[in-house]
């Protein structure tokens, strides 16, 4: 049998990133400083003209610390919209339904991953 449980966290995770606003790039690289910076939701810019600022010295790289990655996943999320917000509020609600029920009811497991029927990795096994 294939992990039902894994599958869901892999689509999850996949609805997720989907469903995240990736507003921001990165510009620059050496011998240029790289720049995190945002270009809004259409890629015409940000209306808040965002930017981060690059700290003296910085490593090639230096913006994909976690740090970093927070305060720049925080700007992004200024961007979602109210359909990415439900689809993320929703993801969270199906990672919270599967570390419940993971072990106690499968059904419910299938339930979910039914959803994902037409995905390549769903095994037809899984619903009735
Ligand atoms: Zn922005």
């Amino acid at each position: 049998m294939s992990d039902i449980v894994a599958f869901l966290e892999a689509r999850i995770a996949e609805d997720e990133a989907g469903a995240t606003p990736g507003t921001v790039v990165i510009s620059g690289g050496w011998p240029a400083p790289e720049v995190p910076n945002c270009v809004g939701a259409d890629g015409r810019g940000c209306e808040r003209g965002w930017e981060m600022t690059v700290p003296i010295n910085a490593p090639t790289g230096w913006w994909k610390s976690e740090d970093i990655r927070q305060i720049i996943k925080a700007h992004e999320m200024t961007h979602v919209t109210e359909q990415q917000r439900r689809i993320l509020a929703e993801c969270t609600a199906k990672r919270e339904i599967v570390a419940k029920v993971q072990g106690l009811d499968f059904t419910l497991l299938e339930a979910l991953a039914y959803v994902y029927k037409d995905h390549p990795d769903y095994d037809k096994n899984w619903r009735r």
